[in-house]
């Protein structure tokens, strides 16, 4: 069944505004040839999306996810790292973590928990889902969805400090410069190195737990939450979907064919059952 799987899925992400502080890259030095305005709305500037603040989205929803299935996850962060806050490592601990990497005695012949498998990232291990970033584009016709690009409109947003002494009449203290990406519609591109069924189930219980939790501050993803940045609906594009079925799934005047109707049922029916079933074995499995 596994076999079927292609190795690339793709994750639909959509949101209205995404802030992703200093580190969206914008391509404006290209398109602009230097007349650069930054509250120009004819810019038709496109950039890129880092995986840094994806990935870490995606990996909270997966421990919470391992959690809600019984089982601890690999935390992030070394256990010796120098954390800002004292006892928070144990704390974390004591909520459903485990020490990062504890769940194998040698990262390079065993597995460790499934978190760890896939995120990698202690004693040379790479992991074995690659994520990537997002290219982002304002010109709908210019996104190639088959390559984890999306739909997006760079803005850089001001934002003023203002004075609270009444004789100020709100002068500014500061500016500050946010970039943000608007309208934001896409594919996000995940490659396994390797393929196993408790990874799919693992990533489609828990891309639908973070559309469930979209609203919570906790699962968000970016900054300026509490503005309403980082509400992201989000579901995993049926993988058994061929290319050109994947692009249609983002051709606003085309439906799903019968051939992905078809699809769409035996994914639901069969294949995501068998993968979730993966996933409760390897967490019951431990550690
Ligand atoms: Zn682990």
């Amino acid at each position: 069944m596994i076999e079927d799987i292609n190795s690339d899925v793709f994750v639909r992400i959509q949101t209205d505004l995404l802030v992703v502080g200093d580190s969206i890259m914008t391509d404006r030095h290209h398109a602009s040839n230097g007349n650069y305005e930054d509250d120009d709305p004819q810019n038709q500037i496109g950039g890129i999306i880092p995986a840094f603040p994806l990935s870490g989205w995606l990996r909270h929803g997966m421990e919470e996810t391992v959690q809600e299935y019984g089982g601890t996850a690999c935390h992030p962060g070394e256990a010796n790292a120098n954390f800002m806050k004292d006892g928070v490592y144990d704390r974390d601990l004591d909520a459903g973590y485990h020490e990062k990497g504890a769940c194998t005695d040698d990262p390079k012949e065993d597995d460790g928990c499934v978190v760890f498998d896939l995120f990698g990232g202690f004693g040379g291990v790479p992991g074995k889902v690659m994520r990537r970033p997002i290219k982002f584009n304002p010109v709908r016709s210019s996104v190639d969805y088959t390559r984890g690009q999306a739909e997006g409109h760079y803005r850089r947003l001001n934002r003023n400090i203002v004075s609270r002494n009444q004789e100020d009449s709100r002068e500014p203290l500061r500016n500050a410069e946010i970039d943000a990406v608007a309208n934001l519609d896409g594919c996000w591109h995940l490659s396994f190195r390797e393929m196993k069924p408790e990874f799919i189930g693992l990533l489609v219980e828990s891309i639908d737990f973070l559309d469930a939790h979209k609203t919570d501050f906790m699962h968000q993803l970016g900054g300026a939450r509490n503005f309403g940045a980082g509400i992201v609906d989000c579901h995993l594009i049926n993988p058994l979907y061929e290319e050109r079925e994947l692009k249609r799934v983002f051709d606003r005047g085309k439906g799903n064919t019968n051939k992905m109707d078809e699809k769409d049922d035996r994914w639901k029916e069969e294949y995501r059952p068998a993968f979730v079933d993966a996933l409760e074995e390897r967490v019951e499995g431990g550690p």
